[in-house]
C-alpha cells in the first residue's frame, strides 16, 4: 500500500484517484497538489504573496514546507498514506528535535492527546508571561485540556521556542527605540518621554495583525510590556529617559 501511494503520488499523473476518491484515469492526486491544498486551505491571508503560519506552532511556514506523519511511519506504516494521517508543517515542527518520530498517543489511548483534524488545538490554549522565570507559559483554556496541552508542549516544545521567540521580538523592539533615540540625540531633539514610549508600545500593539507569523506571541510580548512594571524596567533598560 506504502509502496503504490507513494510512487503514484510523487508521479507527474499521481494516483488515479481525486482527493474525494473518485477514480480518474488522468489528473489524479500529487504530493504536490496535496501540500498545495492544504497551504490554501490553511493560508490565514489570502494574498498568495502574504507569510503563510504553521498550524502546529504559529510561526513560519517556510518556503518548503515538510509534510510530517502525525502517526509516525514507523508506528502505524499504513496510516502514512492516510490523509487525515499527513500535516504539512514547518521543517523546525517536523524536525528530530521537537516532533520527529515521538508518539502522539499514550500506549494507544489518544484522550489526553489533541489531534490535528479531529480534535484541534486551535483555541483551546492561553498564552501568557512569566516575570519571575521569563518564561511563556501556555495552559489550557479549560482545565480538562491541560494534559493535553503538556503532551503537545512535550511533542513541539512550545514554550521553549516560544519564550526564544518573546525574547526575539523584544530586542528588536528594544534596537528600534535605541535607535530612534540615537538619531534623536544626533539631531540635537529631545530625548523620548514615558509617554512617547508607551504611545509606542500602544501602536506596536495595534498593529498586530491575526494573519502573520507568531502573531500570539506578539500579542502576549504587547501586553507584558504595557504592564506598569515592565513599562518602567524599559526606563531603565533603554536609558531612554534621564
Ligand atoms: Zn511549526
Amino acid at each position: 500500500m506504502q509502496a503504490f501511494y507513494k510512487k503514484g503520488l510523487n508521479s507527474a499523473s499521481g494516483i488515479p484517484y481525486l482527493p474525494n476518491g473518485t477514480p480518474v484515469a488522468d489528473g489524479g492526486l500529487t504530493y504536490l497538489a496535496f501540500v498545495q491544498g492544504f497551504r490554501d486551505t490553511h493560508r490565514l491571508n489570502p494574498d498568495p504573496n502574504a507569510r503563510e503560519v504553521c498550524v502546529l506552532c504559529g510561526g513560519p511556514l517556510g518556503e518548503s514546507p515538510e509534510v510530517d506523519h502525525w502517526i509516525a511511519q514507523s508506528g502505524v506504516p499504513l496510516f502514512s498514506v492516510c490523509s487525515d494521517n499527513l500535516l504539512p508543517t514547518c521543517g523546525t515542527c517536523n524536525s528530530t528535535t521537537n516532533k520527529g518520530e515521538k508518539d502522539v498517543h499514550d500506549g494507544g489511548s489518544f484522550a489526553n492527546w489533541f489531534h490535528p483534524y479531529l480534535r484541534a488545538a486551535n483555541g483551546a490554549l492561553t498564552l501568557g508571561y512569566d516575570l519571575l522565570s521569563r518564561r511563556v507559559t501556555c495552559t489550557a483554556a479549560q482545565e480538562i485540556d491541560q494534559p493535553k496541552v503538556e503532551n503537545l508542549n512535550h511533542l513541539l516544545n512550545l514554550r521553549d521556542r516560544w519564550t526564544r521567540e518573546f525574547k526575539n521580538e523584544y530586542v528588536d523592539q528594544q534596537n528600534v527605540l535605541r535607535r530612534r533615540e540615537q538619531i534623536r540625540i544626533q539631531n540635537g531633539q529631545p530625548r523620548h518621554t514615558q509617554a512617547e514610549v508607551l504611545q509606542y508600545l500602544r501602536q506596536m500593539q495595534a498593529d498586530l495583525v491575526p494573519s502573520k507569523p507568531h502573531y500570539e506571541v506578539h500579542q502576549v510580548l504587547c501586553a507584558t510590556m504595557l504592564e506598569t512594571a515592565r513599562l518602567a524596567a524599559w526606563q531603565t533598560e533603554l536609558d531612554l529617559v534621564q
